[in-house]
Parts: structure tokens; sequence; C-alpha cells
């Protein structure tokens, strides 16, 4: 039976990743556009922090612009109705 080791640290793999520190092993041999696509579904995937923080602040920005479009009907509303 053969082991195999990582090649940073030779710490015995535990499946694909180093068991020292977690890397992920055998990502040398991809193709660039594979690298591209995988850190952005990375990013991109729905449990992602960034996704998550981003749809935080669409929400609060969508609030923000939604009362301040409020206001602006209700001054005007009161300017016409003020003549
Ligand atoms: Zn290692």
């Amino acid at each position: 039976m053969t082991s195999e080791t990582c090649p940073n640290c030779d710490t015995p793999l535990n499946g694909q990743y180093c068991s020292n520190y977690g890397q992920r092993q055998g990502r040398y041999d991809q193709v660039f556009t594979q690298l591209i696509g995988e850190a952005l579904g990375d990013l991109f995937r729905p449990d992602a922090r960034v996704t998550k923080t981003l749809f935080k602040y669409v929400i609060l920005a969508t609030v923000y612009f939604s009362l301040c479009l409020m206001a602006l009907l209700a001054n005007f509303i009161w300017q016409v109705t003020a003549l």
C-alpha cells in the first residue's frame, strides 16, 4: 500500500488534502481556465460569505433608496397640495 505525502511538508495525505494544514493536492496539473472557473465558483457559490454580504447590502441599499424616494414623493405631494 502506497501512501501519498504532501510535497510541501511530507505529512501523509488525507484524501486530496494535507492533514497538516489542509492544502488540496493535485491542483498543479489543472488548466488555467479551470483554476479561474474554480476561483469564480468558490466566490459566487450560494453559501459563500461574499454572496451573503453582497445580498445583505443590496437589501440595505434597496430599503435606503426606497425610503429616499418615499421622502421625495411625500415632499413633492406636500408642495403641490400646499399651493
Ligand atoms: Zn502539507
